[in-house]
């Protein structure tokens, strides 16, 4: 009797698991590993999850495939640490003018020195077209250009991490950083554990993976288009500043501040956020966020001896100060709420 070949996964499962149950966080890695190009991202439209243009190999022609299951972090139990593991917890602030910088910018500093030193040949982020807001992912191999980038991207319609594809396999980088929230840095993790030989080049080319602390993102079209828009008649090209810091802070290039309570955007929250439990970027190298440190700095969680080496030269090379004492009990405290959302 002919042997019976194994039935690879597809898109079709990560369509039952994860979209169909609204548990897709929009990391957009599924996209990023998908060899035939099957799954994107509509503009504009309902972007709640990828979409497949019928071009999945393994769904189509029984073409033995399955990449894009094996990187989606919503088909592992949600986390339930607060911190994680760690080396090191520290305050940090660049040495440099970033006028752009988020927190304290040592994300940037650290990644700048990253590309100044060759320790990475280039960083996967999210910038943003600052006349619409509309973030990006993107391929940077310039510190002058990720300096010009620093700032957080609180909403999106992109999948984070699609540009991780032209890094590896167009442009060919073999050393890579990414830059991620924690459901971005959940499946890049998982793309270095794995022994899946289609996600062999991204296991080979990343080396350092930067989180980002994460309480929840918002979806561009019903938070900008939609929310400031419509009801409060802010232009994206006007706005000079977005924060979020227990409620949504909005300054404008002249100055002008809008603050809108947290519970007035519930409906603009991306719905697979909703399951998510991870606050700290618990797989990171080096996990950044603002709570726990004074404000003009950055919380710095070391996670790794990988995230220890990054930090220490750009420290040596003088373009990062730490050292500064941090509160991990508001860490905690956010971290244990966001604990409340998994399923029972
Ligand atoms: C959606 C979101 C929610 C966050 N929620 C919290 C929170 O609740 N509490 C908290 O303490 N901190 C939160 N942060 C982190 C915080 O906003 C800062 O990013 C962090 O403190 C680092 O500041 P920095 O000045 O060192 O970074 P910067 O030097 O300003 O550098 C930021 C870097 O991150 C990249 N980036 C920006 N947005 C994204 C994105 N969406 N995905 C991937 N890369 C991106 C930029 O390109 C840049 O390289 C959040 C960030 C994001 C993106
Ligand atoms: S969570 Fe990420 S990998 Fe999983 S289906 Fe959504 S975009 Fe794809
Ligand atoms: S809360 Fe943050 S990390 Fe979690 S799914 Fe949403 S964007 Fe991703």
């Amino acid at each position: 009797m002919a042997e019976q070949k194994p039935i690879s996964k597809s898109y079709l499962d990560l369509k039952s698991k994860v979209w169909d149950e609204g548990l897709c966080s929009g990391c957009g890695a599924c996209i990023a590993v998908c060899p035939a190009d099957a799954l994107y991202f509509e503009t504009g439209g309902d972007s709640t999850h990828p979409k497949s243009n019928n071009y999945c190999k393994a769904a189509v022609d029984d073409v033995s495939c399955g990449a894009c299951y094996e990187v989606c972090p919503r088909l592992e139990e949600q986390p339930s640490s607060l911190l994680g593991d760690y080396l090191e917890i520290t305050t940090g602030k660049a040495e440099f003018n970033i006028p752009k910088k988020q927190s304290g910018g040592a994300v940037t500093a650290i990644l700048a020195n990253a590309l100044d030193t060759g320790l990475v040949d280039a960083v996967v982020t999210v910038t943003e077209d600052p006349w619409t807001l509309k973030p990006h992912s993107m391929v940077i191999t310039k510190s002058e250009a990720l300096i010009g980038q620093a700032g957080s991207r609180y909403n999106w319609w992109v999948p984070l991490v699609s540009s991780l594809k032209e890094a590896v396999v167009n442009r060919k980088y073999r050393n890579i950083a990414v830059v991620g929230v924690p459901c971005v840095v959940q499946a890049v993790r998982k793309m270095l554990e794995t022994d899946h030989q289609l996600v062999g080049p991204y296991k080979k080319s990343i080396r350092f993976i930067m989180g980002l602390f994460c309480t929840e993102s918002f979806d561009y079209e019903k938070l900008v288009a939609g929310k400031l828009k419509s009801e409060y008649a802010l232009e994206p090209m006007k706005v000079c500043r977005i924060d979020v810091k227990g409620k949504l802070e909005i300054t404008l290039n002249d100055g002008m501040q809008y603050v809108i309570p947290l519970t007035e955007l519930e409906d603009t929250v991306r719905p697979g956020c909703s399951v998510c439990t991870d606050f700290t970027a618990l797989e990171a190298d080096i996990s950044a966020g603002a709570v726990g440190s004074p404000d003009g700095y950055t919380t710095l969680v070391v996670r790794t001896l990988v995230g220890q080496h990054v930090l220490e030269s750009a420290v040596a090379n003088k373009k990062l100060s730490i050292g500064g004492e941090v509160d991990t009990g508001i860490i905690e405290k956010l971290a244990k709420k966001k604990l409340k959302r998994k399923p029972e």
